[in-house]
């Protein structure tokens, strides 16, 4: 017998595509394996199709998560897919499972969650399933996009000598689901405290809901500049640059110093005893891009607002390496699989 965990996430994935036929269709561009699937419909773009489901008890815990905002994230996590192909949203379903603790009102603040994101994303909703649950909630969105044919940017194409940069900042929702879970038990323990997290709001806001960067994407075509690999931060930035780096066939060294965090991340983490680059790179959840980009190509990105060079791509596929100003290289290890 193996235990699920011994494998791990990327592990089970893997053996799972090994049983999988491989594509029939010869519109089936890419399968498994990116942040969406890619299918030529023909004409000038690509179709993309992604899946994100979120488990009431592993991904949220309704004792701190609004169901509006519950409804927002589980879209935003699909649209975020999205974006790490260069594309963006234009058609989702939603797949529902209720126990019968929930009222209709609830399913009700979870749909204004939801379409208050198909209107910030410009997504349609057209259709989805809806069963009764033994095990709470369960949400599970598919969303279809869009990309032009000559933009679409998968996770294996980067280059030696490209530079790596992130959108935003990291580490500011894990930051924030340790607040959440720390207030849970102040209050368990004594129902009469009422959390105060106004000073925290950033990063309360980041864990419960999140954005997907598609201002990004409409950016770096306004700019003309297409990255050489992207993929979206959901498991923290060491899992990401990781998968980069395999399937690109490339090492990377990221400098600690330049991995851009908010000041709110920085003071809480210190009040957890946690180092914040570790909060960025283990964290996960942020929905950041992280992308690659040639060298040249980044004079145009370098002074953007919401952009960051963290490092850079080699061309050693065994060195995935965190860096200190000071010369110090420590090896990048995945985390991965927290869920279980
Ligand atoms: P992301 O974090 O971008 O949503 P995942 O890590 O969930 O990506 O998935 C990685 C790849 O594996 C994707 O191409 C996804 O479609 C595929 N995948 C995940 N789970 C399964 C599964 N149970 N069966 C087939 N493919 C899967
Ligand atoms: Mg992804």
């Amino acid at each position: 017998m193996t235990t699920i965990d011994s494998l791990g996430e990327f592990g089970l994935i893997h053996k799972l595509s090994q049983l999988v036929p491989a594509p029939r269709h010869p519109d089936t561009v890419r399968g498994i394996g990116d942040d969406a699937a890619v299918i030529d419909t023909a004409g000038d773009e690509y179709l993309l199709v992604s899946t994100d489901m979120l488990l009431e008890g592993i991904h949220f815990d309704l004792m701190y998560m609004p169901l509006q905002h519950l409804g927002f994230k589980a879209v935003a996590v699909n649209v975020s897919d999205m974006a790490a192909m260069n594309g963006l949203p234009a058609q989702l379903t939603v797949s529902i499972g209720l126990s019968s603790r929930f009222t209709v009102e609830a399913v009700e603040e979870i749909y204004q969650g939801i379409a208050a994101a198909c209107e910030a994303y410009n997504v349609d909703l057209v259709g989805g399933d809806t069963t009764a649950s033994r095990t709470g909630l369960t949400i599970s969105i598919t969303v279809l996009g869009r990309v032009p044919k000559d933009r679409i940017t998968y996770r294996s194409t980067a280059q030696p000598n490209d530079v790596i940069c992130v959108t935003g900042d990291l580490g500011a929702a894990y930051l924030g689901l340790q607040l959440l879970e720390r207030e849970k038990q102040v209050y368990l323990a004594d129902p009469s405290m009422q959390p105060n997290l106004e000073e925290k709001a950033y990063l309360v806001q980041r864990q419960l809901r999140p954005d997907a960067r598609t201002d990004i994407v409409h950016e770096l075509r306004d700019l003309d500049i297409k990255p050489t690999a992207m993929i979206d931060i959901s498991d923290g930035l060491a899992s990401e640059i990781l998968h980069l780096c395999t399937q690109s066939k490339t090492g990377a060294v990221i400098f600690d110093d330049t991995i851009p965090i908010d000041d709110q991340t920085y003071l809480t983490a210190d009040e957890f005893k946690i180092s914040p680059v570790t909060a960025a790179l283990n964290g996960g959840e942020d929905y950041e891009l992280l992308f690659t980009i040639q060298p040249q190509a980044f004079e145009k990105l370098k002074n953007h607002a919401r952009i960051t060079a963290i490092g850079y791509m080699t061309a050693d596929p065994s060195q995935v390496v965190l860096a200190t100003r000071a010369g110090q290289q420590t090896p990048i290890k995945a985390q991965g699989w927290k869920h279980f």
